[in-house]
């Protein structure tokens, strides 16, 4: 089964932090928190272990979900190893799995814009759209509620991901259609923005008629045309950034 991508979707017996009862008639009603499974993060001194319910594991993530079911040693084990990944970026996607919130943020506010794009990017490795809409929800309220990107970000962000992700059109938009062109001639931003977002940007500035998006205009705007979907799906209603 697909991991989900739309917030309506609960793992069965999803009673943390939520006010929604459980389907006690259901036979399955406990697979979610059955076993336990370990997933080894990091490498070498900086290997760090985390014991999560295998059920809400696979729930999530279709990574996981391949690697824990079937005829894999990690299935039989009950363990995976992800010796690239950070340790501190897997803290932040178990503490989301098991509450949707995220962390409180620690560090100045460029270190937070890339730990939101750090999870992004595990998303979209392991497979977690839902995890990928919910930072995108997050970094449009961030950008409503501070009215500006660090530059620094627009590099990390293209140096980890592809030029169709919904990631990349996120940020190149908010910042595009929110500035004019002038801002962007700064030398400054020469070797902090990659060409490939410079030349994202100019598509987006170069039209003399366009309208700059306002501060409520992004706050209105609709995030669902930046999340990570199966074809054909939508959120419903009109996505409320939390
Ligand atoms: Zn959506």
């Amino acid at each position: 089964m697909a991991p989900p991508s739309t917030p309506d979707k609960f793992p069965s017996l999803y009673v943390l932090n939520y006010s929604l009862e459980p389907d006690m008639s259901s036979p399955n009603h406990r697979d979610h928190f059955d076993r336990m499974a370990r997933i080894h993060v990091g490498k070498d001194s900086k290997q760090k272990s985390f014991e999560i319910h295998k059920g809400i594991l696979c729930f999530y993530a279709g990574y996981f979900q391949r690697a824990l079911n079937g005829s894999f040693v990690e299935a039989k084990k009950g363990e995976v190893t992800l010796a690239t990944e950070s340790p501190h970026t897997f803290d932040m996607f178990q503490y989301w799995l098991y509450t949707r919130r995220f962390l409180p943020d620690t560090g100045g506010q460029d270190t937070r814009q890339v730990h939101w794009t750090d999870l992004w990017v595990f998303g979209d490795a392991h497979e977690v759209p839902l995890l990928q809409n919910a930072v995108a929800n997050q970094l449009v309220k961030r950008f409503a509620d501070t009215w500006k990107f660090p530059t620094q970000y627009v590099g990390v962000v293209y140096a980890h991901t592809t030029a169709n992700s919904k990631l990349r059109r996120l940020v190149i938009d908010l910042i595009g259609k929110t500035s004019s062109a002038e801002s962007h001639l700064q030398p400054k931003h020469y070797n902090l923005y990659p060409q490939e977002a410079l030349i994202d940007l100019l598509g987006i500035t170069w039209r003399r008629e366009r309208v700059r998006m306002t501060r409520e205009d992004v706050r209105s705007m609709n995030v669902c045309d930046y999340h990570v979907h199966e074809d054909g799906v939508t959120c419903t209603a009109a996505v409320v950034v939390p």
